[in-house]
């Protein structure tokens, strides 16, 4: 049942055996596996069921260090940042969990094969077919159009990527959540703090609030916080009436360590790359059965581990989609104001592809891509590069109020010099196994007067990452918060590190895994 909680007795308290905050990948995810189960749940979610301005700038927050669009990242309504994602998935690699010697903080506290059953399952909930086909020789018995590169294993493999068909979980779940027996959602709700015991070491409550001021709270056996990479940590901070820093932040840890997936795009002023790395070409994407897969260049392991290097993918960007010549018409008209005749089939074309445009242009914005249309014979190439874990980058609370009255986000973030000359490298290893004749120029990664726009993914990590050790992490194994009895997180931002593939699918399969572990630990 959905419920507008704006209605409800103001200070009203409700009573459940898991409360789950915020309905995007994680929380419905979670939500969609407990339906059926013999746990009362309430899913807390900040927004309706369609976008709202006012909803929307909660997201607010104010950047230092590296400009980053902390509102345009993410949706705050039902569906989360999954109402405007790309639907690109894969999982991480085995070298993502390892400890590497050369990178700082990293090491997950389980190797990948502990996933490999989630990751099955977190296929199917995102509506994925074949997980085997991730590794591309088994791709290549299916009848592609287009195949991948033999390359150099040495030094560059592919990565298969597989994008979801039906994209948005909003769709694809919103009826099974409206009609669960056994979950409430809660809507037009912002939690607010977490209200622990006196030594904190439980939970009590989850104190809510809506925009029209009305308050209520709720009591869970288990509480999950699933807010999103930057609201995770942005709620524990804010939790702070009890536990001065936070709650789960005794060791200074909730907020740091940020990562995103830093991109830099760039044109290679080369023909059209050659026949053989149109498997690459985000606009080649094939359907292939129940599937739509495509492929990034990458760096192998071995390399990686030779040379030292962080993780990098790379692809083709598409060229304008159908009805961006029909805008630039429209536009055309607006500043000449004199009309063309076929204006009306322009406004057609437009309308039609109205979503392939909208989707186009986020996507220039948000990963800085060239935004001139490019020339016959240019190639946009986009760049996917994994961030070390750095204690420096961070999220924590900025001294403006938002309209709930609650602390509005501040994001440090920056690329380490490191950073940047491993990017180079990478770059220029990549550069030299395809053969393409880069530009030395368009090899600097530089700082002030950046001959590279670094651009973002929009995927949040790491800022409540997971570590054995409650001094090195802010959850365990299982994501249960260090010291708290009954707090989990769930998202990206417990990942340690990032890899170079998109975070989704591995945080919807480490919540299926919590899930399994919260129905054994409340039998
Ligand atoms: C343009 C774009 C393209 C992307 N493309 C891809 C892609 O191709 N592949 C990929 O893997 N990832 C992609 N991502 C990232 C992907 O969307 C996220 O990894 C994913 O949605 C994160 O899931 P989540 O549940 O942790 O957070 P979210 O999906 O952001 O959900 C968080 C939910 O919590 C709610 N909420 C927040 N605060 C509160 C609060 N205090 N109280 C109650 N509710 C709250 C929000 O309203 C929201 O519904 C993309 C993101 C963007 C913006």
């Amino acid at each position: 049942m959905f419920v507008d909680t704006r209605t409800v007795e103001n200070n009203s308290v409700f009573h459940t055996d898991i409360c789950v905050i915020g309905a995007g990948a994680a929380g419905i995810t979670i939500a969609k596996e407990l339906i059926g189960s013999r746990h009362r749940v309430i899913l807390l979610e900040s927004g309706g069921l369609e976008p709202d301005q006012s909803t929307q700038a909660i997201y607010e927050g104010r950047s230092i260090g590296l400009t980053y669009p902390l509102s345009d990242t993410r949706s705050r309504y039902f569906g989360g940042s999954t109402n405007q994602w790309w639907g690109n998935c894969r999982p991480l690699d085995d070298i993502d969990f390892e400890q590497r010697s050369w990178i700082a903080y990293s090491g997950w506290p389980f190797h990948k094969q502990e996933l490999l059953p989630f990751y099955a399952r977190a296929q199917a909930l995102c509506k994925l077919d074949g997980y085997e086909n991730y590794n591309p020789e088994t791709l290549q018995k299916h009848s592609l159009r287009i195949s991948p590169l033999s390359l150099d294993e040495e030094r560059v493999v592919t990565k298969v990527i597989q994008t979801c068909p039906s994209v948005r979980f909003k769709d694809l779940y919103q009826q099974d959540i409206a009609t669960a027996q056994n979950v409430d959602t809660f809507l037009w709700s912002n939690a607010i703090a977490l209200e622990p015991n006196e030594p904190c070491t439980k939970v009590n409550h989850v104190r809510a609030k809506c925009l029209n001021g009305n308050e209520f709270s709720i009591s869970a056996r288990i509480v999950i916080v699933a807010a999103g990479g930057i609201e995770n940590a942005r709620l524990l901070l804010a939790s702070n009436k009890v536990a001065k820093a936070g709650v789960g932040n005794e060791h200074d840890l909730v907020g740091r360590y940020f990562m995103e997936h830093p991109t830099v795009g760039f044109s290679l002023k080369a023909t059209r790359p050659t026949e053989g790395f149109r498997f690459y070409d985000y606009d080649e994407r094939q359907h292939v059965g129940n599937m739509i897969v495509w492929g990034m260049l990458s760096l192998s392991s071995d390399l990686m581990r030779r040379r030292q290097l962080l993780g990098m993918s790379i692809y083709f960007v598409p060229g304008d989609p159908e009805g961006i010549p029909s805008l630039r018409e429209i536009k055309n008209v607006l500043v000449r104001r004199t009309v063309p005749r076929d204006v009306l089939a322009h406004l057609q074309s437009v309308v039609r592809n109205s979503y392939a445009i909208g989707q186009f242009i986020l996507q220039r914005k948000l990963l800085k891509l060239p935004t001139k249309s490019l020339l016959p014979g240019e190639y946009s190439i986009a760049t996917l590069f994994e961030q070390a874990p750095n204690p420096s980058n961070r999220v924590t609370l900025s001294s403006e109020r938002d309209a709930l009255n609650q602390l509005r986000t501040e994001l440090r973030l920056q690329l380490s010099e490191a950073e940047r000359e491993n990017y180079v490298e990478s770059l220029r290893i990549l550069a030299e196994a395809a053969g393409w004749d880069l530009d030395p120029m368009q090899l600097k990664v530089g700082h002030g007067s950046d001959p590279w726009r670094i651009g973002f993914f929009s995927h949040h990590m790491g800022t409540t990452r997971m570590n054995d050790d409650p001094k090195k992490g802010v959850v365990d194994r299982h994501c249960r918060v260090h010291g708290i009895s009954n707090l989990f997180i769930a998202g990206s931002s417990v990942f340690p590190t990032g890899g170079s593939s998109a975070p989704t699918l591995t945080l919807v399969a480490l919540a299926i895994r919590l899930t399994d572990h919260l129905k054994d630990i409340l039998h």
